[in-house]
């Protein structure tokens, strides 16, 4: 029984307010953050923002907070159990909402409430987060630049466990700071938002050259492979991509001539995921590219976490995974939902952090509780991004220790689960 709600501004990892909530039941006080993005999709959840106050200019989120504590908090004290009504609590909170988008509340409130619920819900069940949220989804777990592209990931597929694989990420990390610094000079390797390099580049096979070196000189070439995200909705004005966005003289591509890229750098390189490449409503692109596409093909703006995106997406056969981020739909169980209808399509689903994140290592159990492929959460660098890695370590030193069945997703990572679950 949830005995108190409490929330407060505290800062994310951008030194941006965002919300912490803490629910108290009878076995404790359980507390989580809300992550923000930055390349946020139109269809995402509404983070709502204090914008007509200059603190934080006009970031602070002390509406949010009021949310919880005056107006979500009191509906919930004494009514539901944390351990059996996840579920009933999030749909309380949408209905409260009362709005399709969370604009009424916040997304921002809602996630922290749900998050914390479900961690109140795992104590009083006295199972491991994940555990908790594995039978919450009823499933069974077998097994700074002038680049107008985003991200360029590492994914060690070649690993047999999450340590090793851990390890694998964090020497070509240390390696590749070497090579940035040797090509470009030691003042190119300050970091991003999410511990990313970001050296003065603008060609995405630099970028991919880079990582081929330093994944080379550390001995794990066929070990390690490659994922961009290039977000591209970011420089889609419509029409055209312009893949100059972030230099002075432009460079317009045509989607036609965007996908001819992409399939040149999959046949260059040893590519295995590709999100976002077109923008989040140029469906015809994505139907187009993902007839021939055999790597992972993952929505985020596209999809939202939303499963009536997704629907539409599987109707239109325009992408085979979904990028999972709780707050671009703002309850726990919403995010589950789409998983879950993610898994029913044959889909894979990427778990994912945000570019503004906090220290809470929610998604971590999340991913092991889903049965997921695979997590990203930036570079091994800075405090907010290696908690979740941390986290996966720990969970597997536990699932060990007790005995438990479990894999490391490794080459499998599309497809760790029987089709069926
Ligand atoms: C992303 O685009 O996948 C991402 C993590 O960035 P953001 O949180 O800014 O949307
Ligand atoms: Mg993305």
């Amino acid at each position: 029984m949830i005995t108190a709600v409490r929330a407060a501004q505290r800062l994310d990892s951008r030194g941006n307010p965002t919300v912490q909530v803490e629910v108290e039941t009878s076995k404790g006080c359980f507390r989580a953050l809300v992550p923000s993005g930055a390349s946020t999709g139109k269809h995402e959840a509404v983070e709502l923002r204090d914008s007509i106050s200059n603190a934080y200019d006009g970031k602070g989120v002390e509406t949010a907070v009021s949310n919880v504590e005056n107006l979500i908090g009191p509906t919930l004290i004494k009514k539901f159990d944390v351990r059996t009504q996840l579920k009933d609590i999030d749909r309380c909170m949408r209905q409260l909402d009362g709005t399709p988008n969370k604009a009424g509340l916040g997304a921002n409130a809602i996630l922290g409430i749900s998050m914390a619920c479900a961690r109140a819900g795992a104590a009083e069940a006295g199972v491991p987060l994940y555990e908790f949220l594995r039978e919450e989804a009823g499933l069974s777990v077998h097994s700074g630049n002038t680049m107008a592209f985003q991200a360029f990931m590492i994914a060690p597929v070649g690993a047999t466990t999450f340590a090793e694989a851990m390890r694998m990420g964090a020497e070509v990390y240390h390696r590749l700071k070497h090579v940035v610094a040797g090509k470009h000079g030691s003042a190119a390797t300050g970091i991003g938002d999410e511990g990313r390099f970001a050296p003065p580049i603008s060609m995405p096979e630099q970028a991919l050259e880079l990582l081929e070196t330093a994944v080379a000189q550390c001995g794990y070439t066929n070990k390690i492979k490659y994922a961009i995200d290039p977000a591209s909705s970011e420089f889609f004005d419509g029409r055209s991509y312009n893949l100059g966005l972030k230099q002075e003289s432009g460079n317009l591509v045509s989607p036609v001539e965007l996908a001819e890229l992409y399939q040149r750098f999959i046949s260059q390189y040893p590519i295995v995921l590709l999100e976002d490449p077109f923008a989040e409503d140029d469906w015809n692109s994505w139907s187009e590219f993902n007839k021939t596409c055999e790597i992972e093909l993952v929505g985020d703006d596209l999809l939202v976490t939303n499963v009536e995106r997704l629907k539409e997406a599987h109707e239109k056969k325009a992408c085979n995974a979904m990028l999972l981020k709780m707050n671009q739909i703002g309850t726990v169980t919403e995010a589950i939902q789409a998983a879950k209808l993610a898994f029913s399509y044959g889909w894979s689903v990427f778990v994912s952090h945000r570019s503004g994140e906090t220290t809470d290592d929610f998604i971590a159990d999340l991913t092991v509780g889903l049965g997921a492929g695979d997590l990203k959460s930036g570079a091994p660098c800075r405090g907010e991004r290696v908690v979740k890695y941390n986290r996966l370590m720990d969970i597997e030193a536990e699932l060990r220790a007790t005995g438990k069945p479990f894999q490391y997703a490794g080459n499998d990572f599309r497809l760790p689960r029987k089709p069926s679950t």
